[in-house]
């Protein structure tokens, strides 16, 4: 038998959570962001169920391929555009659409010899600070990019740093708008955040969102919001199984380091699943996990391949009792239960996004 640990890639939520980003934007293209190996996820088990969309946002030439082979005609988009010169040629090659955030990837295209004029991003930095041209440039890059022979479509672009918080968008929209109103060209602005939150504006939401993790169900402003107000499935669920019961005397301790000390007796299960499969090492005490549908608490410090847990209120739980780490998973009497990746990314002090994007080449994946 395989060790009892899977993650599982639910194709009708992404499907779903798609047709929200549709929902949110209307009249607006979709690119779904797919970087990082589909957020974790895999690129090519995700193509499966966001197929729909408009085009693939990812930013590596390699996963571009990928989806090429998976024969995806329509749009990819490279969000952080040429890392050198010769990425152009694949560009060219593969029909790439590529972000052009600085003067040297214009020095690149215009160094560029192609039969195909490229469709580029013109990334403004309007207030993140990672990358793009300061409001004060754009307007010089564009004109460089447009008296390019090897450019045929510019399109504007700027990324928000705080759609998921209180700060919002107002002040880099702002800036955007008063550096570009006057260009011509589609405009991409909204990532999750700024889609479920702004996109009811036309002006905000452009022509093109670029929706990454609410795709997977995660909610981008968790804790102020969750997944499920946001009316998104969990498109992953990491599922194990009891492999072992421990009885616990009074002041017995668990684990490496001893974190945990019963402070009565008590039965505890171990998982199989641990660091080494991507779930987060510094998980503290009290992090939920359902075992049996039922929510209980991680105990004890999480090692290379096993968590323990609370089974004090769980006396039927034993080994083979099915376990979620995250996403949904039956109860007993086969009804649907659910642990958001969110809430258990709040208790290791991180996000959503982390966690899946953590989940290591070794656990196994089955595709729904
Ligand atoms: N657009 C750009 C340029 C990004 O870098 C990202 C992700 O970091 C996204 C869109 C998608 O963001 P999210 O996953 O928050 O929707």
């Amino acid at each position: 038998m395989p060790r009892p640990l899977e993650a599982l890639i639910h194709l009708d939520a992404l499907q779903h959570n798609l047709a929200r980003a549709r929902q949110a934007a209307p009249d607006a293209r979709v690119w779904a962001v797919v970087k990082a190996n589909g957020y974790g996820h895999g690129v090519e088990r995700v193509y499966e169920g966001l197929r729909g969309a408009d085009g693939f946002a990812l930013l590596d030439i390699a996963e571009a391929e990928k989806l090429r082979r998976l024969d995806w005609r329509g749009p990819i988009l490279l969000i952080e555009g040429a890392f050198d010169a010769r990425d152009l040629e694949w560009c060219s090659r593969l029909g790439l659409w590529h972000t052009v955030h600085c003067e040297q990837q214009i020095d690149w295209l215009a160094l560029h010899k192609t039969e195909w004029p490229h469709h580029v991003f013109l990334k403004m930095n309007s207030g993140m600070n990672r990358l793009g041209f300061t409001p004060d440039a754009f307007r010089n890059a564009w004109v460089r990019l447009s008296s390019l022979p090897q450019v045929d479509e510019i399109s504007l672009m700027t990324h928000f740093s705080d759609a998921d918080g209180p700060l919002g968008i107002s002040r880099q929209f702002e800036v955007f708008q008063r550096a570009s109103h006057d260009l011509p060209g589609e405009r991409s602005l909204c990532n999750s955040a700024a889609t479920l939150r702004h996109a009811t504006d036309p002006a905000v939401r452009g022509d093109w969102v670029r929706p990454g993790v609410m795709l997977y169900g995660a909610s981008p402003d968790f804790p102020e919001h969750s997944a499920r107000h946001w009316g998104l499935q969990p498109a992953m669920t990491l599922r194990s199984r009891l492999i072992g019961v421990q009885h616990l005397k009074a002041g017995d301790t668990v684990g490496y380091g001893s974190r945990f000390t019963a402070d009565r007796d008590m039965r505890i299960g171990v998982v199989a699943c641990g660091y080494a499969d991507g779930y987060p090492r510094h998980a503290p005490d009290g992090t939920p996990v359902l075992v049996d549908g039922q929510r209980t608490r991680l105990i004890g410090r999480v090692s290379m391949d096993m968590i323990t847990v609370d089974l004090s209120a769980l006396p039927q739980a034993q080994p083979a009792s099915e376990v979620t780490l995250w996403g949904q998973g039956p109860d007993l009497q086969g009804q649907p239960t659910e642990l958001p990746i969110d809430e258990v990314a709040h208790h290791c002090g991180t996000i959503g996004y982390e966690l899946m994007c953590a989940l290591s080449p070794r656990v196994h994946v089955d595709v729904r």
